[in-house]
């Protein structure tokens, strides 16, 4: 069994639902599994419905008639009979959702985004399945959310592996014995309560590793719209290389420090059953991509991760003492309660520094809580470039033309919180 995995954007329009299924040809008669997200950016559209009907900020049925539209376009492309029943099926799901939204919030934020959020992936799946199955790839759709079983952290829920495993081992297995491929989505889960959860953005990857852990998958492929692992995001960087091999080691380093490619817990379920994991472009499918596996072969090349708009914190106790365990322990627990996840951090005598996302909202209240018992100084538009395998070329190069702010070294990795240097 092989578990492939299909981002937004390989199914933002009709063509590339028709290469999925291009795709899956070339693999006749194995068992696949196949991860799905949401079409294009329909995660961000919803994520603007969900803020418009909990806040009203927007006029949400405005929104939600935009993403129907688009799901209905695409439709006419691939089902051109009227009478498919796939029109039904999605009728019935939007007017669930114009349902939703018509009713006034009754639980929190997060709880209501993934009620609304989660149904990209559900729209998404069923059109993909439907299609498969109009031109023969027969498959089954099967539902996420009764298999992927999380706590009730929304919007980041974790999974409960054990119960997952049984669930997936119980109905998957037999699903098999009478189908070749089952379509299922990414990124959503549910709860002992049968509340639908997400895994956090970006999450389809580690719905893939979740599966192929608990089926053990012979492998997992995540299709995308690049050739591979690159040693550098090419929207910062113009020479980029393709990496044909990566350890477990390196992809957990790379994506631990921001590399997009995969989301970071995609790594874990893997390496602890040993399932190599394939990135491939869904427009060149022939060709090799990247592999990561078991293995302690360096890379030979400097790989760079670049984070735009951070911010950094610097926090001294207010009466000169040193920053010890029990501050340290006070600090973790603010950063923990208002959500913000730290990229760098640095401790000196009487100071201590983090270098983080500058997400506005939540810095704000850390920033103001933090206030109560330190001092608190920041500075904000920075950038934090990583690089792993370094050289001092690399690095000089790197930082032309730049402040450093905070550097940290490690013997293979150099991180630096910099930003431009203001011309006299
Ligand atoms: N659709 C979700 C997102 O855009 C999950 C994913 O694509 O992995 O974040």
């Amino acid at each position: 069994m092989q578990v492939f995995k299909f981002g937004g954007a390989s199914v933002k329009d009709a063509n590339g639902v028709k290469n999925v299924a291009e795709v899956l040809k070339q693999f006749p008669d194995k068992k696949i599994s196949v991860v799905i997200s949401a079409m294009g950016k329909t995660t961000n559209a919803l994520e603007r419905l969900a803020k418009a009907y909990f806040y009203k900020t927007e006029n949400a049925e405005a929104i939600l008639e935009e993403i129907k539209s688009y799901h209905f376009d695409i439709c006419q492309k691939l089902f051109p009979a009227s009478s498919h029943s796939i029109y039904t099926e999605l009728e019935n799901t939007f007017v669930e959702l114009y349902w939703a939204i018509e009713d006034e919030p009754t639980q929190g934020f997060d709880f209501e985004y993934d009620q609304i959020v989660s149904m990209g992936e559900i729209i998404s799946t069923k059109i993909v399945s439907a299609y498969l199955n109009e031109i023969g790839l027969n498959n089954k759709w099967i539902d996420a959310r009764g298999l992927i079983q999380t706590d009730n952290s929304y919007r980041e829920g974790k999974v409960d592996f054990a119960l997952t495993e049984s669930l997936i081992k119980r109905d998957l297995e037999k699903v098999f014995t009478s189908t070749n491929i089952i379509v299922t989505q990414g990124f959503i889960g549910g709860t002992s309560e049968n509340f639908t959860t997400t895994l956090g953005r970006e999450g389809s990857d580690y719905t893939a590793s979740i599966l192929a852990y608990c089926l053990n998958a012979e492998n997992v492929t995540i299709w995308k719209d690049v050739p591979g692992v690159l040693n550098a995001d090419p929207k910062w960087f113009s020479h980029t290389k393709k990496i044909d091999q990566l350890s477990y080691h390196d992809a957990i380093e790379l994506t631990y420090y921001g590399a997009t490619v995969i989301h970071p817990k995609t790594i874990k379920p893997l390496q602890n059953k040993n399932i190599p994991l394939y990135v491939k472009s869904f427009l060149k499918p022939k060709e090799e991509g990247t592999v990561i596996k078991d293995g302690d072969k360096r890379l030979n090349i400097p790989s760079y991760i670049f984070k735009i708009d951070q911010v950094l914190i610097s926090i001294q106790p207010k009466d000169f003492s040193f920053i010890a365990e029990d501050n340290l322990s006070d600090i973790f627990d603010l950063f923990s309660k208002h959500g913000v996840k730290i990229n760098l951090m640095q401790l000196s005598a009487i100071s201590f520094s983090v270098c983080c996302d500058h997400d506005i909202i939540k810095i704000k209240t850390l920033v103001n809580e933090l206030q109560t018992q330190f001092k608190v100084l920041y500075n904000s538009g920075l950038e934090l470039m990583t690089v792993r395998y370094y050289t001092q070329e690399t690095i000089d190069t790197l930082t032309l033309n730049k402040v450093i702010l905070l550097e940290q070294r490690s013997r293979y990795t150099v991180q630096m919180v910099m930003k431009n240097e203001i011309a006299e």
